[in-house]
């Protein structure tokens, strides 16, 4: 079940991505439904698009509390929520759900930046500080992040001394991860569209040289998905009108084409 959470109140730089979902939705007309890469049709599988949320901006805990929500009557329902942000703190109020139903679940973040800081200016509810958050309720060695190249000194070294599982730069490691993963452990997959390279991606918020190509991200997720039992999912930091070409929403409706059609194999 796909939902939108158009939320971007504490992008730290520039925002826009409250307009990331819809500004997908809208575009996914102009994207095939057949993925010549899976040889599968968006036709062929049982997606339900429930909707953009209503969020209020200014509250970032009633904005979470509301994602829960739709979250939670999601996996009530026993389906998959895949969400659309939206920056990326909006990952909390899905993965908090996510982990009452499933508390041994470990966490695959694909991103450019670490989002590890405590707190953002005072904030500890900041798109930086989102997979903090997140380890506060997981603990040390829960987070898989790949493709990391940015954050201050202090979050790389809380990664380093083994907080979390960082592989920083690329995504040569994906698959050994995938490969020491016990079969059946749930994961919740977290992409923040930042990882790819600006040359590919310019339209977000926070954009990072030296980042990863389609094809690298796109390999990579097929892996996750079928690889490992994915039972929570989101695509944040889409920031729409920062790319005026359109591009950037074109390549973030295929990803999440290929991602819908790998996560029903
Ligand atoms: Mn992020
Ligand atoms: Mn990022």
């Amino acid at each position: 079940v796909i939902f939108g959470a158009p939320f971007d109140s504490t992008a730290s730089y520039r925002p826009g991505a409250r307009f990331g979902s819809a500004a997908i939705r809208h575009e996914s007309y102009g994207l095939e439904t057949y993925s010549p890469y899976l040889d599968r049709d968006l036709e062929d599988i049982s997606v339900f698009d429930s909707g953009d949320i209503e969020l209020p901006m200014g509250s970032s805990e009633m904005a979470l509390d509301a994602i829960s929500e739709r979250t939670a009557e999601i996996l009530m329902d026993g389906k998959l929520p895949f969400m659309l942000g939206g920056e990326h703190l909006v990952t909390l109020g899905t993965f908090r759900e996510v982990y009452k139903k499933y508390p041994k679940v470990q966490i695959f973040h694909f991103d450019a930046h670490t989002d590890l800081r405590d707190n953002y200016l005072g904030v500890s509810l900041s798109h930086a500080c989102v997979m903090r958050r997140c380890h506060d309720i997981v603990g040390d060695g829960q987070i898989h992040q790949f493709g990391i190249r940015s954050g201050e000194r202090a979050e790389w070294t809380f990664a380093r001394e083994g907080h979390t599982d960082l592989h920083p730069f690329t995504l040569d490691d994906v698959n050994s991860v995938i490969k020491s993963i016990a079969p059946g452990t749930p994961v919740y997959l977290t992409v923040d569209l930042d990882i790819l390279d600006p040359s590919v991606f310019p339209g977000t918020g926070t954009p990072e040289a030296g980042g990863v190509t389609f094809e690298e991200l796109r390999k990579a997720l097929i892996c996750v998905c079928r690889g490992l039992n994915v039972v929570g999912c989101d695509v944040t930091e889409l920031a729409p009108t920062l790319d005026a070409s359109g591009v950037s929403t074109a390549v973030a409706c295929k990803i999440i084409r290929e991602l819908l059609l790998a996560l029903n194999s």
